[in-house]
């Protein structure tokens, strides 16, 4: 490293929270699939910020729009209307088949947001007596940073000392119906589920879980909320990932890639009854729904299809994983994902993940470990045949070296 990378790790180091651990590399900026360094090394970029810049770096139809949006109006607050928010509304509910929207910022305050509806409903719809409601969420859940979220995480590391956490939740394990049917009671308002569960190392659930997962939700009258914020926006191939399973969620939480890594937008959509239970005062954000935000959303959302973005992450994810599964590598113990949302575990005596997302790095490939284990792979959906080609022949000859 050079001394000016030396320096921006040291004064972060200093100066901030050591609540991360980043890959020693300094970027300063990107464009499509590529991001470059401080020295101008070029990277092609493997975890596109947990699927937030699926569109790409810096897309430039989304940032003519920032741009166009920065010069008229920027925050209004929710105290007054402003002129992008109900087109937002219009163009996210008929892409989505949604019948109501809750703009919020970050993921997690979207994940929040959820909670606090389906409460709201259990209460004041289905009957749940005060104070009683249930949610039931799956073990290895990531859901977010809030408190009230690491409440129900199984993570040590997520949880340990930040407590005491708020009540209310049961965990079962995934991609186990049988588990949900127990765990269901008159109190439980709801099931809080990743479609892929994407922090936990991409783990798909089995075949027919979500099948099973709606006809038991419909059943017991408890409402389904898929976590797409990671999942969502043509990551996995599908508009939604739900859209594999052939079911319809009653709640979605998008975040992520609503923006094309401009700026933090999410949102809660619901197709039923749910989000009309908060009435003025109830909740809110200074910046939900905020007219800068609603803008780039808007673009966001009009590149994924326009420039069939979805199509295209189906298409080269499934040629990824061929490539993948085409390694003959025996520090790999499997290969996984759906779309372009991949991942490689190594064997455990291959040694960490992260010291072969280091050795990527030097072959001009950012990826990112989790789990000790895991190496994902979740490049921009603008990825092209050739780049992932070429993302192949240096994984090839990284996963083939012994790092153990
Ligand atoms: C990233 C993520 C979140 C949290 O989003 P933030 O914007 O970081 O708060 C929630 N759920 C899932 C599935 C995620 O991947």
């Amino acid at each position: 490293m050079s001394s000016s990378v030396i320096d921006f790790v040291a004064t972060e180091q200093r100066f901030g929270a050591h609540n991360y651990e980043p890959i020693g590399v300094v970027l300063s900026r990107g464009e499509g699939v590529w991001v470059w360094d401080t020295e101008g090394n070029r990277y092609l970029d493997c975890l596109s910020a947990y699927s937030a810049v699926s569109q790409g770096h810096c897309h430039p139809k989304i940032l003519a729009a920032m741009i166009e949006q920065a010069h008229r109006l920027t925050l209004t607050s929710r105290a007054f209307h402003n002129d992008q928010l109900a087109p937002f509304y219009e163009e996210i509910a008929a892409l989505t088949g949604s019948h109501k929207v809750l703009p919020m910022n970050s993921g997690a305050e979207a994940v929040e947001s959820a909670i606090k509806s389906v409460r709201k409903w259990g209460y004041e719809v289905k009957g749940v007596p005060d104070g009683q409601a249930e949610i039931i969420v799956c073990a290895n859940n990531f859901h977010g940073r809030t408190l009230g979220i690491v409440g129900f995480s199984t993570d040590p590391d997520t949880r340990t000392h930040f407590g005491p956490f708020a009540p209310g939740f049961r965990v079962i394990p995934f991609g186990d119906a049988a588990a949900l049917e127990a765990a269901i009671t008159p109190n439980t308002v709801a099931f809080l589920v990743e479609p892929i569960q994407g922090e936990a190392g991409v783990i798909l659930p089995p075949a027919g879980y979500f099948t099973e997962v709606r006809e038991l939700c419909t059943a017991n009258n408890v409402m389904l909320v898929l976590d797409e914020i990671q999942t969502g926006l043509g990551r996995t191939g599908k508009l939604l990932a739900e859209q594999h399973e052939g079911i319809e969620a009653d709640v979605t939480l998008l975040g992520k890639a609503l923006s094309g890594g401009f700026y933090p937008v999410s949102a809660v959509l619901s197709n039923n009854d749910v989000l009309g239970t908060l009435r003025p005062g109830q909740h809110g954000s200074t910046f939900g729904g905020n007219p800068l935000a609603c803008a780039v959303a808007r673009a966001a959302l009009r590149v994924l299809t326009e420039e069939g973005m979805i199509e295209n992450a189906a298409r080269q994810g499934a040629r990824f994983l061929e490539g993948l599964k085409d390694i003959r590598a025996n520090t790999i113990r499997e290969v996984r994902g759906r779309g372009l949302m991949l991942a490689v575990e190594l064997h455990p005596e291959a040694g960490r993940a992260r010291r072969y997302c280091e050795a990527l790095q030097g072959m001009g490939i950012l990826a990112k470990d989790t789990h000790e284990q895991t190496i994902r792979i979740a490049p921009p959906l603008v990825i092209t045949s050739d780049q992932v080609d070429w993302a192949l022949e240096r994984l090839a000859s990284t996963l083939t070296q012994d790092f153990s």
